[in-house]
Formats: structure tokens, C-alpha cells, sequence
């Protein structure tokens, strides 16, 4: 992009965030010929999460903002635990999401080229085959303040080293055998330097490969050459690669001695800060063993911070960028209120979810003066926010159902709602007063009775009289039965990841999710779409779900229209 673009850019006009800033100074010194490329790198071993979209919204923003390009590269480098439905998963989030790479890619792609350039270090010296046990490097790698100590094959001779690599991708030898380490320095005081293991032997058939590889490279040697291989400019990550930076770039130095004809290209590792939210677990291992043990009806279930659950729920693509956009990029660790993504879909579906009405609890009215059998079609505007959305028709009748939570036999002052003496209003109806109600042996109540003024019909004058309370209500007789999935957070705890000494399965919320099986909606919601958005008047937004039929409707609750509502 030209300065001149950059100032006609009107996206410019937003204030930078400091990844935005790095490639605006990036550009103006014309570094990697003023090119962007950018990349998501997921590993299919899970479902994307709320987090992942943080990352996609910066990989793909600012390939978009600054007529780059973005790639998606699938880091399938443990076949042991990648699958191609993840894959596919991936795909459909991120186009979900709103976002188009250019191409696809695979690190198993790359995985000769890599296979080469590990040769090369061989030959090289720069990189040889241990023998010994994990546990047995692991404890000779040292402490970040003590030297570690040498392998015993450290000097091995570099024709020995090739033989054995090569042999480590033929199927003779074990898991765990052997592996390939650079040989780097013992005594840097970043661990990272200290001989890392680059490849090692996985005999599981991968998802691509099939049985091609027994040698794979770790993410350390294949990231890096992957960015370098695809024309990477800015490798953007988050903060906990920030120590992995500094091996990176030897890599990168590494396999450029092998090609002076690329110039002076190089990718660079940019981190920003993970999102963390409260009352919410991201790590994927984690959110497999809620699927795979059943906490979970699946990736998809509507409790889950995967972009498949968030979706399923009623989260809208405007929703999670808006959410992205409030909370920002920074170098700082942070735990984000989880309301603050509650908030953003309210905010996104109050401009578009049409009104509805709905009685999730449902108690009987009776209007003791209307006419039985009557029936008068009453007008409800879909959405005060969009008034080209149009309005719809509602049934009012002599039987009705309000919310049982809605009534109070003996109120106090400052109950606005239906109580006996007082007036309220039925939303695009009726002024109603309160006559008294009926209640079984146990006390419950069973019915409600008020009595309607006709003159107090919705647009005539004197339905402007002030009343406290309006209700929602629907019409006995032309509502329609439902099920309706009342959502609340998975974790009873706020922040789920910092309780080392619990089991986090003991942290579920055991109120997560409500299921209301006599649930009552206007009939106009025969009509609904899978999915389609609805604001249950006075309660919440809502969603039909995908496993709703013409029978049986089923609707989530995406959120509720205030923080505090009970429903
Ligand atoms: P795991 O849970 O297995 O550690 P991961 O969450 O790092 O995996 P990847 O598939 O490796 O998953 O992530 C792809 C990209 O998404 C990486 O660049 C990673 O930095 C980014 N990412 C992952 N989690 C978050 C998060 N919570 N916030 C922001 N970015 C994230
Ligand atoms: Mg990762």
C-alpha cells in the first residue's frame, strides 16, 4: 500500500493498536519489499475457541487493512492427535467469522523441505541424535540460573547422526528411542537454547501423510521455516512464544546461510496477549475431555467457548469482531469479564433480533369481562430499533398465560406487576386491573383473574394513562408449546485455569443448563428459521436450535436482556 493509500485508508482513522504500528513503520521503511503476509496457524486438534478468534480477527485484519494477504496454515505436526474433521471445523469458523485466506496450507507441506534443511544442520554439525530418555534430557537441560550438561552423543560423528536420522523415518525405530537436537549452547540462560529437540518419532499415521513420516518436526523447527517457506512477514502469536522468539530467529538465520538468493527477506515473530475470560477454560485439552466425557453434548454445545458453541448459542460474527475489537492488543496478561462478551451480543441483537413474545413459566389469566370466544388480532412492531423490520400479529384472547413470577397475591409497595386492586398494562393490548386469583391445596396458584378496560385498547387515547407495569403475555389458545435451554456459565468459579489443586471437572457449574420443557410462544414462531434470532419480550435474546423440528421447537437462550434476570 502507498503512504497515499495508507491515508485515504479509512480504517486508518482508527487509533493503532501496537501490532498495527510495528507494520505501518514496517512499511514506511519499505522492509520485505513494503509486502504483508500474514498467517493463521491453528493445529487441527480441537475446535477453534473465543480466543482463536483474537488471533484470526489480527492475522486477518491486518492482512485486510493493509492490502496484504492472509494464509491459513493447519500445524499438523503430531498426527497423534490431529484429525481432519478439526480441519474442517477450522475452515467453517473462520469463514463463519467473516474472514477469506488466500490459500491453505499444510506445515505437512513442508515437511521434505524440513526433512532437507535438517540434513543440512547435520552436515553442518549443528545438529545431532541422542539416545538417551526425555527424563534423562530433560534433567541434564539445567535450570535457568544452573548450566545444563552435554549429552554423552553430543560429539557423535556427523556421518553416524545422518545414518541414524534416516533411520529414525523408517519404522524400525521406536517411539522415544531417539531424537534429533540442535546443537546449540547448554549454558544459554534461555532454555530454548539448550540443544533443542527439532524432530522426533511418531508412528501413527497422519491425516495427510498417511504412513509416509516416522521423523516429525517439533513446532520449535517447523513454525519458523513454515513462515520462511510461505513468504511470512509477520508472524503474529501470543505472549508465551515470546521466550521461543530468540530460537526462531536462529532457525531463520540457520536455513538463510542455505539460501543467499532470497535476500534479505525474513519473517519476524510478533506476540500479543492471549484472552483469557472468567468463568471460562480455553485450553483445547481441556474442552476435548468435556466432549469426550460426556460434560458436553459436543464442540457444539452451546455452554462451550468454541466459535461452534458460541454460534450455536446465537452469537453473531458482528458480536465476537465487536467483542475483539473492545478489548484490544496489549503486551499484558489479562483476564476479560466474560459480561463484556455478553454485552456485545446484546448490543449487536438489540438492533436486529425481532420481538417476540414468550412465556417460559407460564401462569393462567383470565380476563373475566372479554367476550368468551373472542379473538382480536393485535399489531407488535418486530423492532423499535429498525422500524423498516415492520410489525407482526398477535392473538388476545379471554385466556392467557403471563409469567408466574409476573404475580403477587400479596405484593409489597413497590411491586409494579400484576397483584390484586392494581392496573398494568398487557404489552399491545390492554390496560388490565387485578381481581384476584385461585390456588390449589398446596397453595399454588392456579389461576389469575383481572378485568380488562376496552377503552384502553393499544393506540386508542386512553391507553396512553399511566400504568407502572406492562407484562408480556400470549393467548392460551394460539400459542404454541416449546422447549426452551436456559444457559449459564460452565464454571462456578471465575477463573477456572488459575485452580491448580481441583480437578476442573469439579468446577462445572451444575446449573449450567435448565432445560424449560412447558415453555408457551405467540404463534407467529411456527415461522422461526433454524437459528434466526428473537428477543423474548422483557426476557432475553433467543435461538431456534438446530435440533428443533416443526413439533418440537427448541429455542436457546443466547443471553438475558439484563445481567441480573433470573431467566
Ligand atoms: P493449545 O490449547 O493446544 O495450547 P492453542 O490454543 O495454542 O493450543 P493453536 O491451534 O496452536 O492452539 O492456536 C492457533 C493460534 O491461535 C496461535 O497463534 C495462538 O497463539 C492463537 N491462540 C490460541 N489461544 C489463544 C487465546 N486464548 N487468545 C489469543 N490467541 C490465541
Ligand atoms: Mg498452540
Amino acid at each position: 500500500m502507498t503512504t497515499e493509500q495508507l491515508a485515504n485508508n479509512d480504517e486508518t482513522k482508527k487509533s493503532l493498536n501496537f501490532i498495527e504500528a510495528i507494520v505501518e513503520k514496517d512499511l514506511a521503511e519499505g522492509k520485505n519489499s513494503g509486502r504483508i503476509q500474514t498467517r493463521f496457524p491453528p493445529e487441527p486438534n480441537g475446535y477453534l475457541h473465543i480466543g482463536h478468534a483474537k488471533a484470526i480477527c489480527m492475522d486477518f485484519g491486518i492482512a485486510q487493512r493493509y492490502g496484504g494477504v492472509c494464509n491459513l496454515r493447519f500445524d499438523d505436526t503430531n498426527p497423534t492427535k490431529e484429525d481432519v474433521e478439526y480441519v474442517d471445523s477450522i475452515m467453517e469458523d473462520i469463514q463463519w467469522l467473516g474472514f477469506r485466506w488466500k490459500e491453505v496450507y499444510y506445515a505437512s507441506d513442508y515437511f521434505g523441505q524440513l526433512w532437507d534443511f535438517a540434513i543440512q544442520l547435520i552436515e553442518a554439525g549443528k545438529a545431532y541424535i541422542d539416545e538417551q530418555t526425555s527424563e534423562d534430557i530433560a534433567v541434564q537441560k539445567g535450570t535457568p540460573t544452573q548450566a545444563g550438561v552435554h549429552s554423552p552423543y553430543r560429539d557423535r560423528p556427523i556421518a553416524e547422526n545422518l545414518a541414524l536420522f534416516k533411520k529414525m523415518n523408517t519404522g524400525e525405530i521406536p517411539e522415544g528411542a531417539m531424537v534429533l537436537r540442535a546443537k546449540i549452547d547448554m549454558a544459554n540462560p534461555n532454555m530454548h537454547f539448550r540443544d533443542p529437540i527439532i524432530y522426533r518419532v511418531i508412528n501413527h499415521p497422519h491425516h495427510r501423510t498417511g504412513t509416509t513420516w516416522k521423523a516429525y518436526p517439533m513446532y520449535d523447527f517447523a513454525h519458523g521455516q513454515s513462515d520462511y517457506f510461505e513468504g511470512v512477514t509477520h508472524s503474529i502469536c501470543t505472549l508465551e512464544f515470546v521466550v521461543h522468539r530468540p530460537l526462531y530467529d536462529w532457525f531463520v538465520d540457520e536455513l538463510k546461510n542455505f539460501r543467499p538468493e532470497d535476500g534479505d527477506y525474513r519473517p519476524r515473530q510478533y506476540e500479543f496477549n492471549r484472552l483469557n475470560l472468567t468463568y471460562t477454560m480455553m485450553s483445547k485439552r481441556k474442552l476435548l475431555q468435556l466432549v469426550n466425557e460426556g460434560f458436553v453434548s459436543g464442540w457444539d454445545d452451546p455452554r462451550m467457548p468454541t466459535l461452534a458453541g458460541l454460534r450455536r448459542r446465537g452469537y453473531t460474527p458482528e458480536s465476537i469482531r465487536n467483542f475483539v475489537d473492545k478489548i484490544g492488543y496489549t503486551k499484558f496478561e489479562a483476564l476479560i469479564d466474560v459480561a463484556l462478551l455478553e454485552h456485545a451480543v446484546r448490543e449487536d441483537l438489540n438492533l436486529h433480533a425481532k420481538r417476540v413474545s414468550a412465556v417460559i413459566d407460564p401462569v393462567k389469566l383470565i380476563i373475566t369481562n372479554y367476550p368468551e370466544g373472542q379473538t382480536e388480532m393485535m399489531e407488535a412492531v418486530n423492532n423499535p430499533e429498525d422500524l423498516s423490520a415492520g410489525s407482526h400479529e398477535i392473538a388476545f384472547s379471554r385466556e392467557l398465560y403471563i409469567e408466574r413470577e409476573d404475580f403477587m397475591e400479596d405484593a409489597p409497595k413497590k411491586f409494579f406487576r400484576m397483584t390484586p386492586g392494581q392496573e398494568v398494562r398487557l404489552k399491545n393490548a390492554y390496560i388490565v386491573r387485578c381481581t384476584g386469583c385461585k390456588k390449589d391445596a398446596a397453595g399454588k396458584i392456579e389461576e389469575i383473574y383481572a378485568e380488562y378496560d376496552p377503552q384502553t385498547r393499544s393506540g386508542m387515547p386512553e391507553s396512553n394513562r399511566k400504568v407502572k407495569g406492562t407484562l408480556h403475555w400470549v393467548s392460551v389458545e394460539h400459542s404454541l408449546p416449546a422447549e426452551v435451554r436456559l444457559y449459564d456459565r460452565l464454571f462456578k468459579v471465575e477463573n477456572p485455569a488459575e485452580e491448580k489443586d481441583v480437578d476442573f471437572r469439579d468446577l462445572l457449574n451444575p446449573d449450567s443448563l435448565i432445560v424449560v420443557r412447558n415453555a408457551r410462544v405467540e404463534k407467529e414462531l411456527a415461522q422461526a428459521k433454524k437459528m434466526e434470532h428473537f428477543q423474548f419480550q422483557r426476557i432475553g435474546y433467543f435461538n431456534l436450535d438446530t435440533d428443533s423440528t416443526d413439533d418440537h421447537l427448541i429455542f436457546n437462550r443466547t443471553v438475558s436482556l439484563k445481567e441480573s434476570k433470573k431467566f
